[in-house]
């Protein structure tokens, strides 16, 4: 996918003398975002994007939040908005919305503004959200046929379990959206040809939830820090315990390792759906910035 950008980058580069680019917001020093921010920014900056980061102290008010937004809105550089979620609680109740819903939505490059989301339940998404959409390319991408076949998502929030249930069902596919308190679940997993896991809950998809074949798609991110649970999902002598030994942690998926045993494909974590966010962010903003200059 990165390297398909690269010439459109190109060509847009040589149409309007300047890189498309990408305004990330980062407010406060969440470890996890600090992560997630560098990779998307070293990803932007390899395939030939402009990248910047637009920092905040934790102290920040919830007008400082709302004005650089309005600035990166207003930004002819700036094709493509990330403000990293979450935003400190200290910014007040109601203002992460506030906050994301000022984003323009020619620019909402997660795809989160009621604008955008409306478009992708009425299948003319420009700009679709990004963990869904890279599942989507890494089922194309892996030669896994969607159309006609069962899939069960477990998890129904807004940025991935909805959109994804959505996407897959614009795919013709048979789609049975699962949740908190979804009864028999393991017996409805059971059904799908192709089993969506975003829960956030390490190793919480064992066995049987798994129809023997079923392409598995792991989403989940989870920091685990105990090394008995590990030890207990993985075995006691797995290399992926030697990881941890070095880091203190080790990031597991929302789908139990025995899993492998029984799926016939299963996206791994990490390395899996996570790149693919990335990749689909880049392309989010490549498009963000070829329909501004069309305008
Ligand atoms: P969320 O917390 O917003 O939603 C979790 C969903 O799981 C809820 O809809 C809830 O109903 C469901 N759930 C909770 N407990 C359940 C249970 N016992 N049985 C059935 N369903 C249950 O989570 P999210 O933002 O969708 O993220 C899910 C996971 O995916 C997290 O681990 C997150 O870190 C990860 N994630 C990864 C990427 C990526 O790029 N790979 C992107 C976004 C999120």
């Amino acid at each position: 996918m990165r390297d398909e950008l690269r010439p459109r980058i190109e060509a847009f580069r040589l149409r309007t003398g300047r890189p498309p680019g990408l305004g990330v917001v980062l407010v406060g020093e969440h470890p996890a975002s600090e992560v997630y921010v560098r990779n998307k920014l070293r990803a932007a900056s390899e395939v030939g994007l402009r990248a910047d980061l637009e920092r905040l102290p934790a102290t920040a008010a919830l007008a400082d939040a709302l004005a650089l937004v309005e600035r990166l809105n207003g930004s002819p550089a700036h094709d493509g908005i990330l403000v990293q979620d979450p935003l400190p609680a200290g910014l007040g109740p109601g203002a992460s919305q506030q906050v994301f819903d000022l984003i323009d939505p020619a620019k909402d490059v997660d795809g989160f503004t009621p604008v955008n989301a409306g478009r992708l339940l009425q299948n003319r998404a420009t700009l679709p959200p990004c963990t869904p959409s890279g599942i989507i390319e890494l089922l194309d991408r892996s030669g896994i046929p969607v159309a006609g076949r069962r899939a069960v998502v477990i998890g129904r929030s807004d940025i991935v379990g909805k959109p994804v249930a959505l996407l897959l069902v614009q795919r013709d596919a048979t789609v049975t959206l699962c949740h908190s308190k979804t009864a028999n679940l393991p017996d409805v997993a059971r059904q799908a040809e192709i089993l969506v896991v975003a829960v956030g809950r390490p190793a919480f998809v064992t066995p049987d939830f798994v129809r023997p074949g079923a392409t598995v798609v792991d989403v989940g991110i989870n920091n685990v820090t105990d090394r008995a649970l590990l030890e207990r999902w993985f075995g006691d002598d797995h290399p992926r315990l030697r990881d941890f030994d070095r880091r203190g942690a080790l990031l597991v998926g929302d789908v139990h390792p025995d899993v492998v045993e029984v799926a016939g494909a299963l996206t791994p974590v990490p390395g899996g759906v996570g790149p693919l966010t990335i990749a689909s962010l880049l392309r989010n903003t490549v498009r963000a910035a070829e329909l501004r200059a069309d305008r």
